[in-house]
């Protein structure tokens, strides 16, 4: 059974703006899976009713069989603004997704300690958000995702504000943890080099309303080396 289902999903916001319409995929367990359109088609949208953080107006979203009413448990989210809290340090950013899960402060600053070091953030802990490059705090972003050890990975632009050498050694990073872990990946872009490099899947969207015009197959992806 598919880990990720979209079951013609459609959107319509309050003010009757129409994001989505009739929109069906599914990620298999273990694949990466990219969404690809242009600027206003949804994709944001689509991300958000699988975080549980929107509810469609049309359709189910299911992750893992079940409906989607709530953030999934198994599921870390990623957004293009890295999502810290600047008032917390980075080890205590880090440390959220745990301590949200129930995990006490001191333990989860422990678990997250080693995932840091991997990140290339040691020697950072105690540094605040602004005092990062950007590159270095979607790394915290991705410590405090990887942190609760998900199943599943939801991105929603994870590179676009990054420069060209952090987008790489990130994008790298990422393929790396995928064919590592056999994590399935959600990743919505609008960058079509970003989709073949990371999406085993690639279903692309028309313009407003995101409509599927075509769902692609690619063995390229994690062809690196
Ligand atoms: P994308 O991420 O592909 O750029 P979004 O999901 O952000 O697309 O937005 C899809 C469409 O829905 C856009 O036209 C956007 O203006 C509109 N939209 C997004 N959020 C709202 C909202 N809260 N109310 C009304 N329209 C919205
Ligand atoms: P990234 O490409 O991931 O954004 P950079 O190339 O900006 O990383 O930085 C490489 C290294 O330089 C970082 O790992 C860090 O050691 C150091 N560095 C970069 N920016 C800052 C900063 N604003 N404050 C402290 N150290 C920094």
């Amino acid at each position: 059974a598919p880990v990720i289902e979209a079951r013609k999903l459609g959107m319509v916001y309050p003010d009757g703006t129409r994001a989505i319409e009739g929109v069906s995929f599914s990620v298999e367990e273990g694949e990466s899976c990219a969404i690809i359109g242009p600027s206003g088609c949804g994709k944001t949208t689509l991300l958000f009713i699988f975080s549980g953080l929107l509810r469609p107006t049309e359709g189910i979203a299911l992750i893992e069989g079940k409906e989607v009413v709530a953030p999934p448990k198994n599921a870390a989210l990623i957004l293009q603004n890295y999502g810290l809290f600047p008032w917390k340090t980075v080890i205590e950013n880090a440390a959220l997704g745990l301590e949200i899960r129930g995990v006490k402060a001191r333990d989860a600053r422990k678990a997250v300690k080693p995932i840091l070091r991997e990140l290339g953030l040691e020697g950072f802990e105690n540094h605040y958000p602004k005092q990062l490059s950007g590159g270095m705090q979607q790394r915290v972003a991705f410590a405090r995702a990887l942190a609760i050890k998900p199943r599943i990975m939801l991105m929603d632009e994870p590179f676009s504000s990054l420069d060209a050498l952090s987008r790489e050694k990130l994008q790298n990073f990422l393929l790396e943890l995928w064919m590592k872990e056999r994590m399935t990946m959600l990743l919505v872009t609008h960058s079509i080099e970003e989709a073949v490099f990371l999406g085993k899947r690639i279903v692309v969207l028309s313009h407003r309303p995101g409509r599927v015009v075509k769902v692609i197959e690619n063995p390229m992806a994690g062809s690196v080396e």
